[in-house]
């Protein structure tokens, strides 16, 4: 390239909407906005920071961020390579820049993602920056507002990038409490982990013109459905249609929006004063002693250290079709099950069951996916993915079992959430994303147990409990192995390479905190003997649960908190406090 045509490049540039040759500096002058069609690009973290803060009163929070390699997760590059190559690309030091600010003369706490930064990707750094985003704006009572930006969770921090949903969730839910306003701006593109949780689970989601969203990408839904997707599927205008944003604003508008907003939620928010913390008394600190909450856990309990097997073996075990299913393990494990459809709000979808049921005589709700050991089950059941309609009803028996104060079982068996054209015009982000943070407030005891595939958002969706128990061979992962090969690897065939950098296996997971106890298989697999897959399960569930009928509503909730709040923090802590 000559001097000149590089020169002229940085004069010009060309719409994306329109392909007219603009002015760079008209275009800046216009918020990088086209001003023949209107076409929104996107815009970095500091630039839309400036352009919402009103002038002078941006105070950017301290961004030292955990050093996070926590798989040492290598594809055709290191990780840490590609965090290095991102940092100087974008002169960030992750894909979030948080600060307080007034806007309009209204104050809040701001989290804005930054797409350039490898994909606006939710790691444990991000996810951590915006959890103290949302401490600092409860600690100084003014409201959170979120613009995403995020092709979704960050695939080389595996599971620990999927739990960040939870922990940034709670904050979320600990703002509603307070009566705190939280608002989402999504910006172009937002999806996957962070369509379905923070970005959709706040009082108020606005869309700027041109953003799409959705939990699955359109590439995923055409290779899962075949189908053609409808015109403007996804588009702001989409979401508004649907009835999943609040609203579509133009970027020029959008300082003011937010403002008003903002007055609004001051001027009705009632002088309240917080409510005292309660204090647990001696016997449940004991209790609570008893609930590994600091990333210590107790063995696989009585039975057999875990064999090592290779993470593919152990994928290909945990799809076996004659692994046992949910109704299977309400047969086995439970008695009386009695179970209960429909989400209220016209379906009921197959790949969810739920219902009463006794675990040892006492009552609890159990909820869990279902797949199927034959082809036609595994059709009827969507394979166990479950669309909206499942997630709300899943929702639906959580507040049912809160309200009547008997325990949630969950059984989480699934390759994802359903990714059809169907599924994101019923809005699937926001209604895993309204689970996930129900979960984090539920008042009564959560046990979960990964059964089979714990699939991303899917399996989170049911996942977000006071003890997380997994068969051992279960496997939890953020993303496929499959997909994680096509997108790092330079095809699918990677697949096994992709399992192992993942870790996805129970004791990669037990290791990191993410579950706290493997439940031993009998023989080779749970699909040799089912009998006593079902008898080890129950004990499993008993040990686990009983501790927990005794501690308070409030203090579980508490405890839940904490061992979701964890995965950033005890790693940030050790790390800055290093330097
Ligand atoms: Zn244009």
């Amino acid at each position: 390239m000559t001097a000149t045509a590089g020169q002229a490049e940085q004069l010009w540039s060309r719409c994306a909407g329109c392909a007219t040759l603009l002015y760079r500096k008209r275009l800046r002058r216009n918020l990088d906005v086209c001003p023949e069609c209107g076409e929104h690009s996107r815009l970095g973290a500091p630039e839309r920071l400036r352009l919402l803060a009103d002038p002078g009163s941006l105070r950017l929070l301290p961004d030292r961020v955990p050093e996070a390699d926590p798989l040492e997760f290598v594809d055709v590059l290191p990780y840490p390579h590609r965090l290095t190559a991102a940092r100087a690309a974008t002169g960030l030091p992750e894909a979030v820049l948080c600060g307080t600010a007034t806007i309009g003369g209204h104050p809040a706490a701001l989290a804005v993602m930054d797409f350039r930064f490898l994909g606006g990707s939710l790691g444990v750094a991000v996810g951590e920056l915006i959890t103290r985003t949302a401490e600092r704006a409860l600690d100084d009572r003014v409201p959170l507002v979120l613009v995403t930006a995020s092709g979704g969770a960050r695939m080389q921090e595996g599971a620990l990038s999927l739990m960040q949903m939870a922990t940034v969730s709670q904050a979320i839910a600990a703002l509603r409490e307070a009566g705190l306003l939280t608002v989402s701006v999504l910006t172009d593109p937002t999806y996957g982990g962070v369509a379905a949780s923070f970005a959709t689970n706040t009082d108020l989601v606005l869309a700027e013109s041109g953003a799409r969203m959705g939990f699955a990408g359109p590439r995923v839904i055409r290779q899962v459905t075949g189908r053609a997707l409808p015109e403007g599927f996804q588009t702001a205008d989409f979401l508004l249609r649907h009835g999943q944003v609040d609203m579509v604003v133009q970027r020029r508008s959008l300082r003011g929006c937010l403002a008003a907003l903002l007055a609004a939620a001051r001027a009705g928010r009632p002088t309240r004063t917080p409510v005292p913390r309660q204090e647990p008394a001696r016997h449940h600190e004991r209790l609570a002693e008893a609930i590994p909450s600091d990333g210590q856990r107790p063995s696989a309990g009585d039975g057999p250290q875990p064999t090592t097997h290779d993470a593919w073996e152990t994928v290909r075990t945990a799809r076996h079709p004659g692994r046992p299913t949910t109704l299977d393990y309400l047969d086995s494990v439970f008695d009386g099950f009695v179970e209960l459809h429909g989400d209220r709000l016209g379906g009921d979808c197959p790949a969810v069951v739920g219902g009463l049921a006794r675990l040892a005589s006492r009552h609890v709700m159990v909820i869990g996916h279902q797949k199927g050991h034959t082809t036609a089950d595994l059709v009827a059941r969507n394979f166990g993915m479950a669309s909206p309609a499942g997630h709300r009803k899943a929702l639906r028996l959580m507040r049912l079992a809160a309200r009547l104060g008997l325990p949630v079982i969950t059984l989480v068996d699934t390759p994802g959430a359903d990714p059809g054209i169907n599924a994101e015009e019923q809005g699937q982000a926001a209604a895993i994303a309204e689970n996930i943070l129900t979960l984090t407030v539920l008042p009564t005891p959560v046990v979960t147990v990964i059964t089979g595939e714990g699939g991303s958002g899917g399996a989170l969706a049911l996942g977000v409990a006071d003890r997380v128990l997994m068969l051992q061979h279960a496997v939890y992962s953020v993303i496929s192995p499959e997909g994680c090969a096509a997108i790092l690897w330079p095809d699918r065939s990677a697949a096994p390479q992709a399992a192992r950098a993942l870790r996805l296996t129970a004791p990669d997971l037990c290791r990191l905190g993410v579950v706290d106890e493997i439940v031993p298989e009998p023989a080779t697999a749970a699909h040799d003997d089912p009998a006593e897959t079902a008898r080890r399960l129950r004990a499993a569930l008993l040990a686990n649960l009983l501790p927990l009928l005794d501690v308070p509503p409030a203090m579980l909730v508490r405890l839940r908190r904490q061992r979701f709040r964890r995965f950033g923090a005890t790693r940030a802590g050790a790390q800055v406090g290093a330097r």
